[in-house]
């Protein structure tokens, strides 16, 4: 026995080691197109977790016979940096990772339009930077929005989140410590629009209704998320909106006070359109004094054209 006092993962009050309630989740924020060489890219801040993903393609599969005839390949990898936990992880990839992007590419495949590139391939890189529990549902997360940027045609974007048991009280979102002192851990992913399962998985022990209780709540949750996903992606769209389309100025509406103000007694605006009317009027009627002096003159030349040519004609007859 050590004499490291263990956590206490849930109080009576329902209130966890870290402070927060059975339902709540931790901080999650989203970067979305922060990679140039990658056609689209995330990165998701969830708790602790740092985790970054890049999509290539789609592009020509090499080596070809790996082609598929109908669809597109989606290819996961998912890697742990080195420092991404407490004692340094080996670089050379582990069955947990082999795993882990096995599952993500299957998660993933339900979402994308793959038809539409048949013997091609759609690369999906995820590197854990830090890892605090639930680094799988938040790699899935921020996969789906680098696939969104890199402008991938989906039907849905891809939502994960885990639940947990901790002394028999249903919990979402572990972190590290619920991960490995818990009594069981139920990652899942969701089409959030479809509300279709793509990812289910579970590790210890659930009864049936904490089971039920447990899918309840994340479905829950993946909404919540999925809402700060789009706004990741839109904000992303908006800046760029921004810095394409030229300001266009609009003239302020007139507040009530203004309004009433000018009941009763010409307003500013009036006058001032009072005033340019007149000028637009005077320089109209100039540029038609213009034009009928003009024309003066012209029929002036023309007529003494006339009276010149007929002197011709009497000469003519004389002759
Ligand atoms: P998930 O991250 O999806 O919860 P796991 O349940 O397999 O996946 O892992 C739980 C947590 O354990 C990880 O998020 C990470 O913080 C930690 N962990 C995973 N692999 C290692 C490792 N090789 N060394 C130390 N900690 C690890």
């Amino acid at each position: 026995m050590t004499n490291k006092e263990k956590t206490v993962l849930i109080t009576k009050n329902g209130i966890r080691h870290d402070g927060r309630k059975k339902t709540d989740l931790r901080e999650i924020r989203f970067e979305v197109g922060i990679l140039d060489r990658a056609d689209g890219s995330a990165i998701i801040y969830w708790g602790k977790n740092k985790i970054l993903a890049a999509v290539y393609g789609p592009r020509e599969l090499h080596p070809k016979h790996m082609a598929l005839p109908d669809r597109a390949l989606i290819r996961c990898e998912y890697r742990m940096a080195t420092f991404s936990v407490t004692e340094r992880k080996s670089p050379a990839p582990k069955r947990r990772e082999k795993e882990i992007s096995k599952i993500l590419a299957e998660a993933i495949e339900p979402a994308v339009f793959d038809y539409l590139y048949p013997r091609s391939v759609i690369d999906v890189f995820i590197e854990v930077l830090q890892a605090d529990g639930g680094s799988r549902c938040a790699s899935i997360t921020a996969a789906a929005l680098a696939l969104a940027d890199a402008g991938i045609p989906m039907k849905d974007l891809v939502v994960g989140c885990a639940a947990g048991n901790l002394n028999g009280e249903v919990v979402i979102d572990l972190d590290d410590v619920e991960d490995k002192e818990g009594q069981g851990d139920l990652p899942i992913a969701v089409l959030p629009l479809s509300g279709e399962v793509v990812l289910l998985q579970s590790d210890g022990v659930f009864n049936p209704e904490q089971y039920k209780e447990a899918l309840d709540l994340l479905m829950d949750a993946c909404q919540t998320i999925y809402k700060l996903q789009r706004e990741a992606i839109t904000n992303k769209y908006a800046k760029i909106t921004e810095e394409i389309i030229e300001p266009v100025e609009v003239e302020p509406e007139p507040t009530e006070a203004k309004v009433e103000k000018k009941k009763g007694e010409k307003t500013e605006e009036k006058k001032e359109t009072e005033e340019k009317t007149p000028k637009k009027k005077a320089s109209a009627k100039k540029a038609k004094s213009e034009q009928s002096e003009e024309s003066e003159k012209k029929k002036k030349t023309s007529k003494k054209k006339e009276k010149k040519t007929p002197p011709k004609k009497d000469e003519e007859a004389k002759e």
